[in-house]
Order: C-alpha cells, then sequence, then structure tokens
C-alpha cells in the first residue's frame, strides 16, 4: 500500500530510492530472544564493546589538545569511571542472563532504570550527571553495533539509500556529508534548525517534521522525497513513481537554466548593486559557495567544525582550515563567525551540565567568554590566517555593548600574544557583530562605534522575538519572518547601520528565500548572506525588481501592525513580474 506524507519542505529537488532507517535513540533498540546455548556468547560481547568503550576513552583522555578546556580531561575521567560501575557494566550481564535477551536490550533496561533514579535526586548537580552516563551508554550502544559513525548507519550506503531519522543533530549532519546518500528526512525539526540548514547546505532532498515516518517506513522500501513540496512517498505505485521522474528532470533543467545568470551581476532594474554572499558551514564547502557565484562568504558557521569529534580541534588545526577557505576567495571577503556553541550545537568534549533552557543558557559569545583559552586559540587561529586573504571576524548571540566589549578585549589580547611570540596577522581586519537577540537590535546604535559591519540572523532574531523554538515543529506556525515585530527590529537595525555610514548584512535564512528578497530590498539592504544553492535563485529576483515600485509598498508593510495587511502587500511585492 502507498502512503502519503506532508512535513516541511527543505529543498534540493526530488529523489526516488530505498529506505534505510537510522538507529538513533534508544527507544530504535531491537529486542529478541535466545537460546540458553547463546547467552554466554552474548554476555562475551557486551563485554568486548564495554572493553572497546574504555579503550576509545582513554585514547581520548591521553590526546587532549594542550590548548583544551581543562574540564575536559576531568569529564572523560568522569566517564572511566562510570564505565567501570557495575551498574553500567555489570548489571545489564544479569539482565542478558536470566532474561536471556540481547545485549542492546538488557543495555536499554538498565539505563532506563539509571535515568529514574537519576530523576529521583534532588541536588542539581548529582542529578544532571545522568546525562554523562547517558553519553556512556550511548557510546557502548555504538560499539555494540559495531559502526564508526555516531549515526548508527550502515557503512555501505548506495547513491538511491534515502535515510529516514527520527531527529538528525547539527553533529550528525557533520558525519553526513561524505556519505553517498540520495536524500533524508526526519520526524522533528522547524525549517530554520541547524539540520534544516545543514540538509539544505547538503543539496539533497530533503523533508523534515513528517511525525510518523520513521515508524510507518520499513527498510529497503521503495521512498520517493519532493524536497520542493515537503511530500514523502512510501511505496509508490507505477504511475505515481513515472510522473516524479518526470517532475525530477524538469527541476534539473529549471536548475540548468539558472546556471546561466552565474557570472552576471547582481544588479536591480534600476541599477542597484546587491552584493550576494554564500552561508557555509565547513571548510569543504568553500567550493560550492564560489561555484556558486557568490561574491564572498558572508557566515562562515566556523562550530561546524568542533562538532561530531571527540576532540576540540587545536589551534594549528583552525588555522590550517581558515587559511584553506581564505586562499580559496582569493581575496574576497570571508567573514567567520567565532564559534557559536551551545543549544543544539553542543559537542560531547564540552561538557557545562544540561541547562534547563539551552537556548537561553550558555551559548554563543557568552559560551566563549567564560571559555577564554579556548575562544583565544581560536582568534590566533583567525588572526594568523588573515594574512592569507580578507578574513573578516563576527561575534554570535551578542546581547549587549559590554559583551561586545569583553570580546573585543580578547582579540586586543590575542594580538598582542602574537605580537609577543613575533607571528605575523594583518593590519587591518574587519569586525562585525551579529544581531539576533532582540536587545541586540533595539541597541545596534551603541555597537556602531565598535565594529566595521553588522550581520543579522534573523532565524535567531526570529525565534527570542517571538519566543517560538526554532528546532520545534509543534510551533512552527507561530514562527513568522513577517510579523511586524520582527520586521520593525529588521528595519532598525538596517536604517541605523546605514545612517551610521557603516555595512549590514541578513544571513538568516529570510536572505535566501525568495519571497523575502524585495521585502528586504524595499528596507534597504544591499547585503544578503544566504546558502550557496540559493544563490542564483535570489540573483533572479533581484535582477526583476525595480527599487522604485518595492520601496513604497515596503514602507506600507512597516507602518502596519495588522499580520493580513502585512501578507496582502507581501503578495502584491512578489507579483510577477512587475508590481
Ligand atoms: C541566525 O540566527 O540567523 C544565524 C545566521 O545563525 P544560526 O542560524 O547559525 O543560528
Ligand atoms: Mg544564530
Amino acid at each position: 500500500m502507498s502512503i502519503c506524507l506532508h512535513g516541511v519542505a527543505i529543498g534540493g529537488g526530488i529523489a526516488i530510492g530505498r529506505a534505510h532507517l537510522v538507529r538513533q535513540s534508544m527507544e530504535d533498540v531491537a529486542h529478541y530472544g535466545l537460546d540458553p546455548a547463546d547467552v554466554p556468547a552474548e554476555v562475551e560481547r557486551f563485554e568486548e564493546a564495554i572493553r572497546t568503550t574504555r579503550k576509545q576513552l582513554e585514547q581520548l583522555r591521553s590526546s587532549i589538545p594542550e590548548n583544551a578546556p581543562a574540564e575536559l580531561g576531568a569529564f572523560l575521567s568522569l566517564h572511566v569511571m562510570l564505565l567501570s560501575d557495575i551498574s553500567i557494566s555489570g548489571d545489564p550481564i544479569d539482565i542478558i542472563e536470566t532474561q536471556r535477551c540481547n545485549a542492546e536490550w538488557a543495555l536499554k533496561l538498565q539505563a532506563e532504570l539509571l535515568t529514574e533514579q537519576f530523576d529521583a535526586i534532588e541536588e542539581d548537580y548529582l542529578r544532571e550527571r545522568k546525562h554523562d552516563v547517558l553519553q556512556v551508554v550511548e557510546r557502548i550502544f555504538k560499539n555494540l553495533a559495531g559502526h564508526d559513525t555516531e549515526l548508527g548507519i550502515a557503512e555501505d550506503l548506495f547513491d538511491d539509500t534515502i535515510l529516514i531519522a527520527h531527529d538528525l543533530s547539527p553533529a550528525d549532519m557533520v558525519y553526513f556529508k561524505d556519505s553517498r546518500i540520495a536524500a533524508f528526512v526526519t520526524d522533528v525539526g522547524g525549517a530554520t534548525s541547524h539540520t534544516a540548514i545543514l540538509g539544505r547546505s547538503l543539496d539533497l532532498p530533503s523533508v523534515i517534521a513528517l511525525h510518523h515516518g520513521r515508524t510507518l517506513i520499513r527498510e529497503d522500501e521503495w521512498v520517493i522525497v519532493d524536497g520542493q513540496q515537503g511530500v514523502l512517498i512510501i511505496n509508490p505505485e507505477e504511475l505515481v513513481l513515472a510522473e516524479y521522474r518526470q517532475r525530477q528532470r524538469a527541476w534539473l533543467a529549471a536548475r540548468r537554466k539558472l546556471s546561466s545568470i552565474r557570472k552576471v551581476s547582481a544588479e536591480t532594474r534600476d541599477g542597484a548593486q546587491i552584493e550576494l554572499l554564500a552561508n557555509i558551514e565547513l571548510p569543504e564547502q568553500v567550493d560550492m559557495a564560489r561555484e556558486s557565484g557568490a561574491a564572498g562568504i558572508g557566515l562562515f558557521r566556523s562550530e561546524f567544525m568542533f562538532l561530531g569529534r571527540d576532540t576540540l580541534p587545536s589551534e594549528d588545526e583552525q588555522y590550517e582550515a581558515y587559511r584553506r577557505v581564505a586562499e580559496a576567495m582569493k581575496g574576497a571577503p570571508v567573514t567567520v563567525r567565532t564559534m557559536d556553541l551551545g543549544a543544539d550545537k553542543s559537542p560531547r568534549w564540552l561538557s557545562h551540565g544540561v541547562a534547563d533552557n539551552p537556548a537561553l543558557g550558555l551559548t554563543g559569545i557568552r559560551l566563549c567568554l567564560a571559555e577564554p583559552l579556548m575562544f583565544r586559540a581560536q582568534l590566533r587561529a583567525l588572526l594568523r590566517a588573515s594574512l592569507h586573504g580578507r578574513i573578516r571576524i563576527m561575534f554570535p548571540m551578542l546581547n549587549a555593548l559590554p559583551e561586545l566589549k569583553q570580546a573585543l578585549a580578547q582579540l586586543a589580547y590575542a594580538k598582542e600574544e602574537l605580537r609577543d611570540e613575533g607571528i605575523a596577522f594583518a593590519d587591518r581586519i574587519e569586525i562585525g557583530a551579529m544581531i539576533e537577540i532582540p536587545s541586540a537590535a533595539l541597541v545596534v546604535g551603541s555597537f556602531l562605534k565598535q565594529v566595521d559591519f553588522v550581520s543579522i540572523g534573523t532565524n535567531d532574531l526570529i525565534q527570542y522575538t517571538l519566543a517560538v523554538d526554532r528546532n520545534d515543529d509543534a510551533v512552527s506556525h507561530l514562527y513568522d519572518p513577517v510579523h511586524p515585530a520582527v520586521l520593525k527590529l529588521i528595519a532598525h537595525t538596517i536604517k541605523t547601520t546605514h545612517r551610521a555610514g557603516k555595512t549590514v548584512a541578513v544571513c538568516g535564512e529570510m536572505a535566501g528565500d525568495a519571497r523575502m528578497t524585495r521585502l528586504l530590498l524595499g528596507m534597504g539592504l544591499r547585503r544578503f548572506s544566504m546558502d550557496p544553492v540559493h544563490v542564483l535563485p535570489i540573483k533572479q529576483v533581484v535582477r526583476n525588481t525595480h527599487l522604485d515600485d518595492v520601496v513604497p509598498v515596503v514602507g506600507r508593510m512597516l507602518r502596519t501592525e495588522d499580520p493580513d495587511k502585512i501578507a496582502d502587500l507581501l503578495d502584491q511585492l512578489n507579483a510577477e513580474p512587475a508590481l
């Protein structure tokens, strides 16, 4: 029987292929009984996984880089200690023997028991150790499965493999980038979640927020993923398959046609020059950025280099990465955002405990300032790389001027250190502030004496203005880029920055959304930074726009607080080809 599910479209066209289910959470663990004769071998399998886990943790502990935060060693020692505890390495063996079940199931039962016990603890610090226990348990699961990857996906993926997951974290997506797959879908996630953003950059058909996809699809079943419409079809009939093959060809043809404007300038009909820049997450994506025809990198989400690995990248490793990007861009701007870790991007090696509200907790610049050694290693690497191209440094998640000043003080300190060591860096490096918290948008004027440019991170700006979690599809209907409050904050930021004679870009997903291009142009925006796959479609809109037509309509949008009126005016703005 064929089933059709609807979710949130992430893009990337259409894929037709076979489903491969990603085992990710303890919920997905298989349960099977054993013959009494097989029990000793199962116990041995479990003990082998414990031995491998111990070896991995000890190896990690002995390879901690010098500039890693002091907590890292303590954190790994704690994991080794937990692994030796009878409740993790011994009790599951009793369960295998008494219940004659597989090792994964025994470990799952034991992990659930431990979770309950930790949840009942009143003391905060101890209760938070549950997180560490679960991380150790996850590592044992991985070793039981014999997979190298954190995702627990098979290694022999084929080009038509479609990954079906309940959820994928940004770190999972980093693992993913080298896999040969045709598409991916998830049950949860919001359109501007980091998983979605990275999925978009992989340029694979993808749909998220399918709710029950993972439970309805069986391994190896044929599926169609339509990343344009946000549709997943399980077990399609011949007629439907033929229709989608036709759509796939049409999509590819439309894409080829767009490439004819790759070399022409991004200029409006009335001659305004617009700068289209690329967002990248990893140094390897610099080639995609160049091929897209972008005028530079407007946002390098450097923290992705810190995810999906067991240790902190050293200063030298970071230097090589920034240098590679700077050189590849041949003098075009490379705007590196300093690590925006925390919330949904928390590496395993960085333990600050589990916060009740991670998105309001120790993230972005807050975490950088709390980990000055880690932060300075990155700043030093960036300064050193500045000799090889036009590196610009930008600070994320600022909330007020004192934070910006502290970040600048760390930068001055890093410069001082390098000078003392006789290490050269560029004389002039542009510095920017990200505006992604409403407070920062409202006081942007106070930042402008300290920085050369600002960049508006609309993904977070919308999340924090509207109090809508960008990762949670249960509230995605409330996540509204054209909410009047959001429009006012963006317009205020653009106007105030231009008045001070500085430059401003938008680097959130709004910049790559063709429906928002004329709105942003009408607010005066001249720099857009987006996923490389969006550069040509946005250029096409820019080239079809007359600013004189757009500005008065946007003026009306900014004067009203009525969402229906705003929606009507947005439609009017996007009426093709002229207004
Ligand atoms: C944003 O918040 O809009 C942004 C560009 O940063 P990120 O999406 O990585 O949080
Ligand atoms: Mg952000």
